[in-house]
């Protein structure tokens, strides 16, 4: 089990943390601030700080094929560096925070559109770049609207917030289940639910900023026609990369 230490705290930059183990596809920390690839949202990418003061870059960052463990895979070349590693070694795991945060602003403007568009979600892809949205839906959307409506809810300043709820609490409270926006998963015992103050509620576990306002000149920059019954909204940043 890697200790998840982004699911607290999304503005976590990086974390001291012990190797326990190496192998071909990546090193396993026992905690770490790297979010693994999920919910469409892409994994992140850093550096380990080894003791002796040498950095190994980090590419991508996945969920190990055992449940609970995250897997930070190296980049391509380093392989004098990955011969020197050793289980039990101390290193500091830094996340590339730039590029994180701008999965943070597109992943939390996915939010906003789910509540500007109330159809249901069929696909999410978020990266440093663009993000997409997928709706099942068949009437058309209409850019410029969608763009003016994420302005607004980013100038409101929307507190942005999480808290666990156990799967006994959502059974006793059928009517916070109702006002979600997503069904939530069951049988784990817990679900994570992700709330904008006044905006929307749903179940999730991927790391959003804290107030509507940090998302910034976040703008849709196409909307197309995937399927008869898809629509997909394409987001971008409005200021240069
Ligand atoms: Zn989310």
């Amino acid at each position: 089990m890697t200790e998840e230490l982004f699911r607290d705290d999304a503005h976590l930059t990086a974390c001291t943390a012990t190797i326990e183990s190496i192998d071909a596809s990546g090193i396993r920390l026992d905690r770490t601030v790297f979010y693994p690839h999920g919910g469409g949202q892409a994994g992140d990418a850093g550096l380990l700080l080894l003791p002796d003061g040498r950095e190994l870059a980090i590419a991508d960052t996945r969920k190990a094929p055992e449940p609970g463990a995250i897997v930070h895979v190296p980049a391509a070349g380093q392989d004098a560096l990955m011969a020197a590693l050793a289980p039990g070694s101390a290193v500091q795991a830094r996340i590339d925070w730039p590029r994180r945060q701008r999965h943070m602003r597109f992943h939390t403007t996915t939010h906003l559109l789910c509540a500007l568009v109330p159809h249901a979600v069929d696909g999410c892809s978020i990266t440093a770049n663009y993000a997409r949205l997928d709706f099942h839906m068949c009437e058309p959307l209409e850019k410029d609207q969608l763009t003016r409506g994420i302005a607004r809810l980013v100038a409101e300043a929307h507190p942005v917030r999480h808290r666990w709820i156990s799967d006994a609490e959502l059974d006793a409270n059928p009517q916070l289940v109702r006002s979600m926006s997503v069904q939530p998963p069951r049988g784990t015992g817990r679900v994570r639910l992700l709330e904008i103050e006044g905006v929307d509620l749903q179940p999730c576990g991927g790391t959003h900023v804290a107030n509507t306002a940090e998302i910034g000149p976040v703008i849709v920059t196409k909307i197309e026609k995937k399927s008869a019954m898809t629509r997909r909204v394409v987001l971008g940043f409005a200021e240069p990369a």
